[in-house]
């Protein structure tokens, strides 16, 4: 496991290990921490028939039991996963739903993991409900998302929220590392480092504009040589981290020089709500941005 998850998943296997664990749990967390690696090791440690569960020897399956071999053959009969590249149809729950309602095949746990759970339609979640508040025995529920707040507040109530915390800076670092990436651009970092793996996929497909290129083109915005709209324009494609970029440029020059702070807190909190509104499928990328570049303009 990922080490800055290490701690949360040991957690929840000692609870497992003790009866104690709810059966639905919303594992939360960014986009490229390891929620789905995560679940996948949850979901192995409940499905094992000999689970290791001597504290000072860690939380672990056994590797060895019929159901570890299944797993690791990827042909679990009581691992139920669903996702979608889009939404989550109410057809794939009830199929689940179905599936978990009769009884274990090799009488031990059964596990249900839906991948970004907020992409379930509403009619979707909606048929989940009844099994979140009546969940067979021995079932486990591990709901995944990157973006919680989208979930109806009806499965919010039922579900228990585990956060999973990004490593710190040190941490994602020594990560690179171990797996061979050294010296790390900090910008690179700083844009990414909440989010291991996506930094990875990152750095092996660097993004069309980098931090340089922004800070040029913010120097030749304020300076009157580029335009808002054009810059908008031209970076539309890559609006999510346009704004990060933004977000990472007014903080460095509020360190710099704190006298205009008003106006870069300002410019600062229409990056919070350009986050906010690029997550929403429709929205028109080129008017946020310029909404934030004209604020930029001198
Ligand atoms: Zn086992």
């Amino acid at each position: 496991m990922y080490s800055w998850l290490q701690a949360s998943l040991d957690q929840l296997c000692q609870r497992a290990s003790q009866n104690r664990l709810h059966h639905a749990l919303l594992l939360k967390g960014f986009k490229g921490i390891g929620k789905t690696k995560f679940a996948e090791q949850l979901g192995r440690f409940l499905l094992c028939a000999n689970k290791q569960t001597v504290p000072e020897q860690g939380y672990a399956a056994c590797g060895q039991c019929q159901s570890c071999l299944l797993l690791g053959a990827g042909n679990h009969p009581d691992l139920y996963e669903i996702r979608s590249d889009k939404q989550i149809g109410v057809d794939a729950i009830r199929e689940a739903i179905k599936k978990l309602s009769g009884s274990s095949q090799l009488s031990g746990a059964k596990v249900l993991v839906i991948h970004d759970a907020h992409t379930m339609t509403e009619s979707s979640a909606n048929a989940l409900l009844k099994t979140l508040e009546e969940p067979t025995n021995n079932t486990f529920l591990l709901l995944l998302s990157a973006q919680a707040e989208r979930l109806l507040p009806t499965i919010l109530s039922r579900c228990e929220k585990v956060a999973l915390a990004s490593p710190t800076k040190q941490a994602c670092i020594a990560w690179l590392k171990q797996q061979g990436y050294q010296n790390v651009d900090d910008a690179m970092l700083r844009l990414y480092g909440a989010s291991p793996l996506l930094l990875i996929e990152r750095l092996n497909t660097p993004p069309k504009i980098n931090y340089q290129d922004v800070i040029q083109s913010i120097d030749a915005l304020r300076t009157g040589q580029a335009d808002a709209a054009d810059l908008a324009i031209k970076w539309q494609d890559e609006a999510i981290n346009m704004v990060k970029w933004l977000q990472i440029w007014l903080v460095d020059q509020l360190k710099k020089d704190a006298t205009n702070a008003e106006s870069l807190w300002k410019m600062h909190s229409l990056c919070v709500s350009a986050n906010v509104q690029l997550r929403n499928p429709g929205v028109n990328k080129t008017l946020v941005l310029v909404n934030i570049l004209q604020s930029m303009v001198k």
